[in-house]
Order: structure tokens, then sequence, then C-alpha cells
């Protein structure tokens, strides 16, 4: 049997490659990227694997049962003629210019045309490349998990994303401080392919601005314009413009979405940003489980919280600054860059008003709607209260029954005790002007509840749901994996028979490694 996919490479035709074929540490220069095969896997072995993505890269559901679609995603045979590449970029890591990153870990084997669609289908953890750095190009199965689940739950969210396609065991053993305190241990080794129009990032301009390599810059954002932003037509310094406008609007959007479901990335350098405005490398990412703008799952950035679930929008922005810097290199207006990151300050307000309106059931615009929502987020952060069931209860609140309201969401307070003198008063107050806000809409109860429950999820892959699949696949039982991939296909769906996952975080879990508190090591 063969694996009948159309690949195509356009990547490498049509970008210069490394020259270099050695696949050893070192700095690359004018180039976008250098081949690399994947290391051969000790022991493969097939944990999960998306029906829907084999049928969108033209694969039936037979395919993926068999040998060879497990030799070609564990990385221990390369699809008949294609050659792997890793790419070569840069980034800003926590604010500050880190050189060249590169993929280090993530292997693309080609791009794949289906359907009039193309998909560039890459590894992760398939073995080191000329971008690994210190570090051994290997990813371990809990990590996996977590890119595996999360990615797709993102996509059936409505939240842009790279997809995933496969999850397998190596066989490998592979060595990891998880707290980074002197205390390593060995881990199951495993590989996620994911699946993407693209895996280009900001870093990938970045790093050719940074050495000064015009000619390399202006060839890649050629390429992406012509691949990707096709519409923008031919290059010039207007259209390179109005390229940056788009990933512009493209990251906003994505960061709204973020902020609507309660996604906080976690690490969100530049490497980590794609230009297609797609979230991309789950790493340390987290839910917000109590609403709170300061949270950030990721012990790394404990200290200073950049990367904290409030600052996400303006992180954004300081990113797409960074990435402006670069592309100045070829549009040499400093005042049109400028004008398009002043808009975003604005157009980033009234995106994130509208998405909050949304959230509350709120069809029309009225005046003082910002002021309500600020209100909201004050009083949301009183004592520890669900953002998921909070917004989604909410939806059950009837118009005119407002003093019913802590009936209607005490299920989304971690202490209800805590729900008295002045933090119940202030609960009491913004309920009467919701009320008093709701009185002005047309929609019914029901409309308004049909709306909310468009946007406000009943399920998302709470940190203590995605440890507790992971516990379970380190003991070879995957059905808590695929209990989860089938639930958060349905986010937004009232699924009656899983509502033991529509509950609060577990005690347990509040302080748990790998569920409150992640690092970088993966
Ligand atoms: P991240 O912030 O996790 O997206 O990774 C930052 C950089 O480190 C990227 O260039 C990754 O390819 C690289 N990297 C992360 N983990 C590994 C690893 N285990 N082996 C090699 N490179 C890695
Ligand atoms: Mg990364």
């Amino acid at each position: 049997m063969k694996l009948n996919v159309n690949s195509i490479d356009r990547f490498t035709k049509e970008l210069p490659a490394d020259k270099d074929v050695d696949n050893s540490r070192r700095q690359v220069e004018k180039a976008c990227f250098s081949y690399v095969t994947p290391k051969s896997p000790k022991a493969p072995s097939l944990i999960h694997v998306s029906t829907e993505m084999l049928t969108n890269l033209g694969l039936k559901e037979e395919d993926g049962k068999h040998s060879e679609f497990l030799d070609v995603v564990s990385g221990k045979t390369v699809l008949p003629n294609t050659k792997p590449y890793a790419m070569c970029y840069g980034g800003h890591q926590f604010g500050n210019w880190a050189g060249q990153l590169g993929d280090g870990r993530a292997i693309n084997l080609t791009e794949i045309k289906h359907n009039s669609k193309i998909w560039a289908l890459q590894l992760k953890g398939a073995g080191e490349t000329p971008y690994s750095r210190t570090a051994d190009g290997l990813a371990v199965l809990r990590s996996s998990i977590r890119e595996y689940l999360c990615s797709e739950a993102m996509y059936y969210l409505g939240v842009p994303t790279t997809r995933a396609l496969s999850i397998v065991l190596s066989g490998n053993k592979v060595l990891r401080d998880v707290l980074y305190n002197g205390n390593p241990a060995y881990e199951k080794g495993a590989i996620v392919s994911r699946v993407a129009p693209s895996f280009l990032r900001f870093g990938n301009y970045e790093i050719f601005a940074s050495r000064g390599d015009k000619t390399t810059l202006k060839t890649l954002v050629d390429y992406t314009i012509k691949n990707h932003f096709p519409h923008l037509g031919i290059p010039s310094k207007k259209t390179y413009l109005d390229f940056f406008q788009e990933v512009t609007t493209k990251s906003m959007d994505m960061v709204i979405h973020w902020q609507r479901v309660g996604f906080v990335h976690g690490v969100m350098n530049t490497d980590n940003m794609s230009i297609l405005g797609l979230t991309i490398d789950y790493g340390p990412y987290g839910w917000l489980e109590g609403y709170d703008h300061n949270w950030t799952p990721n012990t790394t950035d404990s200290r200073h919280k950049r990367y904290r679930y409030g600052t996400q929008p303006q992180i954004v922005l300081w990113n797409l600054l960074q990435l402006a810097k670069a592309l100045y290199v070829l549009i040499e207006d400093a005042t049109a860059l400028e004008t398009i990151l002043d808009t975003y300050r604005i157009d980033v307000k009234v995106g994130q008003l509208a998405m909050m309106r949304s959230k509350l059931g709120l069809h029309n615009t009225e005046n003082f709607d910002d002021q309500l929502i600020e209100d909201l987020e004050k009083v949301l952060q009183l004592t520890e209260t669900d953002m998921t069931i909070f917004f989604r209860n909410l939806a059950n609140l009837k118009k005119e029954q407002s003093n019913n309201w802590f009936n209607t969401i005490e299920d989304a307070f971690y202490k209800p005790q805590e729900v008295v003198g002045a933090i119940k008063e202030n609960w009491t107050n913004w309920f009467k002007n919701y009320e008093k806000r709701l009185s002005v809409e047309i929609w019914t109860n029901e409309e308004r509840k049909n709306a909310m429950n468009k946007v406000n999820p009943k399920y998302v892959l709470r940190n203590y749901m995605a440890q507790l699949a992971i516990d379970a696949a380190d003991n070879g039982d995957y059905k808590v994996l695929d209990e989860l991939f089938v639930l958060l296909k349905k986010p937004y769906d009232e699924q009656p028979k899983s509502l033991k996952w529509f509950a609060k975080r577990p005690e347990w879990a509040r302080h748990k490694v790998g569920c409150s508190m992640l690092s970088c090591s993966s």
C-alpha cells in the first residue's frame, strides 16, 4: 500500500535553501530552511489520529491504520519524492532579541494539496536540526497530548489555529527537568504531526532584517504574499504595507478570540506568532478557570507575568511592532506603519467591546456598554469566579428576574460563602444595571440565550482535563484522550452525557504541576 497524497513543495522550490546539508547546530545565513532527515524512532506506536484531518489531506480513515502512515508520522520513513526541512527563524523572547532560533524540533515533511487547499505537514519532536541549539529536538508525551487536544479544541471553538493530524509514541525515552529545579527524569517521547497552510512566524522575517539581509527578506515576503495573500497582487511597497495591515488584522482577530474563550498562550514570543494569525506552538498555555486578568499558567513567567491573560492584546501589538521594524527595510515609510499600529490600538478596544457585548447577549449598541463591561470585569475578580461557567449560566437569566442572579450563577463561585457583604452588594448592583440594559434589548430571553451559547462555550480544555488524559495515557490508556477529543468537537453543545466536564476545577488540581503550573520544559 502507498500513502496516496498529492505532495507539492512550494516552500523548498521557491525559497533559498541552506547549502550545508550537514545536520550540525550552527548559524544558517541567507537561507530560509535547511534540509534535514527525521530521527528514526526506536519503537513507534500510534496513539490517536484525526479522521477529519486525514480527509482534509485526501486520505481515508483506513490509511490512518496502516503501518506506512505510522512510519511517516513517526519520522521512520519519508514520503516518496519529498525532502523534509527545518525553517530558519529568529525571535524576540520575553521582550529581548534572541537571535537565530528556528525549527529546533519541528521538521516539515512536505506540503499536500487536496481539494484546492494546500497544507504544510510538520512533525514536532522528530529529532534534532541545525536549529536545535543546546536541546535534543524531541518532545515528551505530556506536551504532545496538550498540543494535540488543544489545537483541535481551539479549532472547534472557532479560534484560528494550526491543526493536528496524529500523535504517536516514539519508543524513545526523553530526559526533562519539568520544573527546572534540578530533578530531571526520563519521560516517554512522542511526536505530533501538525498541519497548517503555513508555519511561518514573525521571526522568519525578523531574522533577515536583523542580519541586514534585505534580499532574502524580500524573497520571503514576496513568497508569502504570492502563496498566502495572493489577493494583494504584485509585490510593491504598497503591497507590503497591505500585507502588514492584514497580518495586523488577523493577529487582532486571533487574540480577541483568545480573550473570548479564556485562553492564555503563555509564551507569546515573536517566534510563536504565526504570519497567518493562527494560534501556534502550544506550550505552557492554560485556560482561565477563575476569571483573573493577572493569571498566567507559565511558571517561567511567574515573576513578571509578561504574557498574562489581561495583557495579551497589548503583547500582540508589541509583537506587531517588531514585525513592522523588520518590514520597514522594504517599506521605508515609518509613518504608514505607525498608522497601522495606532489603528490597532483603537480597533482592538472596539473589537474587545463587541466581543464582550456578544458574551453578555447584547444585540444593540448602547452608550454605557463599556462601563457595564468594565464593572463586570472588576466584580468577576472580587472572589474566584469560573469564567466558563459564569458566562454559560448567565444565559439562563431571565429579563426582569435579576434578583434571582445568585441562583443563576452560584455554580461559578469557587467559594460561594465569600459572596456576602460588599462582594454581594457589588454583584447585586451589577445585575441591576445588566437588567436595565437588557430592558432596552429587542431579543427575547430565548433569543438571547441562543446567541450567548454560540459564543460562550460550555466545554473548554481545562488544565486538569488535559492532565487526566496525560496521566491515563502515561499508563497506556488512551480512553480519556479520545473522550476529550470527541467532547471538544462540540464545545457549544449541551452534551448532557458529559456534564461532569462542565464543572469547576477540582481542588486537587489547584496547585498541581501540569494543571496550574507549567514550564517551557516540554
Ligand atoms: P518555544 O518557545 O517552545 O516555541 O521554543 C523556542 C525555540 O526553542 C524554538 O526555536 C524551538 O524550536 C526550540 N526548542 C524548544 N524545545 C526544543 C527541543 N527540545 N529541542 C530543540 N529545540 C527546541
Ligand atoms: Mg516556538
